[in-house]
């Protein structure tokens, strides 16, 4: 999602008491930026957030942290945020290739991962959110028994997603190419800024599911 760029939009964001500025400085420490010791969970590249701020008034015992790379994009859901005070959710600016260097190892509990830029050219297959470089960065921050979750309606995105799991140590918990029409897997689905557009336009969402082999 690539809004136009919106004066004041960096600053807003480097100013809001709802982002988290040098967030390195918290890897190891999350829990103190709560209060509390309830489990952390981030969605990567959550647009404008409609999403994970829905989860967190869903789940007031969970804290969550929306991370996006682009300031205008995020700088709507800090003004949604304004409006709703949601004292279990907090924003990163920032790039995802960086996870690592902002959380320690297993300090997140669930990572979500919905509508992520396809990256069409197999040159740039390496900044797709769920190639195995990313899965890296995630096995790295996800607590041991954490899962991974995405959502998308791009069929070939989907399908490349699949075959980064194959020799890796992740392994599928649920998967469906239709999501909607999946009863088990919809229970409770909140539905993201894309899916609406998306599955408005008829398109059917694919969904998956993974964690780490245990043996
Ligand atoms: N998750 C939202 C939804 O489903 O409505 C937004 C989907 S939008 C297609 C993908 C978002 O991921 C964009 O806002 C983009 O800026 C963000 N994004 C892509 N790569 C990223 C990265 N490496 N780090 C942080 N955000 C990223």
């Amino acid at each position: 999602m690539r809004l136009r760029n919106i004066p004041g939009a960096r600053e807003a964001i480097e100013t809001s008491a709802w982002t988290i500025k040098n967030p390195e400085m918290q890897k190891g420490n999350w829990k103190e930026v709560f209060g509390n010791e309830n489990p952390i969970r981030i969605e990567v590249g959550m647009g404008k957030g409609r999403f994970i701020m829905t989860l967190a008034m869903q789940n007031p015992d969970v804290n969550y942290i929306g991370i996006e790379k682009f300031s205008s994009v995020m700088l709507r859901g800090l003004q949604k945020q304004d409006e709703l005070q949601l004292p279990n959710i907090r924003f990163i600016r920032m790039d995802a290739e960086n996870l690592t260097e902002v959380f320690g190892e297993g300090e997140v509990d669930r990572i979500y991962l919905n509508f992520s830029d396809p990256w069409p050219k197999d040159r740039h297959a390496k900044r797709r959110l769920p190639s195995r470089q990313f899965l890296e960065r995630y096995d790295y921050i996800l607590k041991k028994d954490g899962v991974v979750e995405f959502k998308t309606d791009n069929t070939d995105l989907f399908s490349f997603a699949l075959e980064e799991l194959e020799e890796s140590k992740w392994k599928l918990v649920a998967c469906t190419r239709d999501l909607h029409n999946d009863s088990v897997m919809n229970e409770g689905n909140v539905m993201t800024e894309y899916e609406e557009r998306f599955s408005s336009m008829g398109n059917p969402i694919s969904k998956y599911i993974i964690n780490r082999d245990s043996n």
